[in-house]
């Protein structure tokens, strides 16, 4: 399957930028992690607004 949206689980801080940022609503913190995570790759509208505020490089759009 293809991934879409790909979160680096060891640089992200969970700051939570890219959640602000994304329209779709697709991302959101796993608790369990404290990192960010994707509820459905399939919404992602491949814009990559999300990529654009992550201050580390975490989150990638393919
Ligand atoms: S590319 Fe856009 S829709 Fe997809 S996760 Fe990033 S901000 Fe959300
Ligand atoms: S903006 Fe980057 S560091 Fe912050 S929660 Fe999103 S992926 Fe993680």
């Amino acid at each position: 399957m293809n991934e879409i949206v790909s979160i680096d689980k060891v640089l992200c801080t969970g700051c939570g930028l890219c959640i602000q940022k994304c329209p779709q609503k697709i991302l959101y913190i796993n608790r369990k992690t404290m990192t960010c995570d994707v509820t459905d790759q399939s919404k992602c509208d491949r814009q990559g607004g999300c990529e654009e505020v992550c201050p580390v490089g975490a989150i990638k759009i393919s």
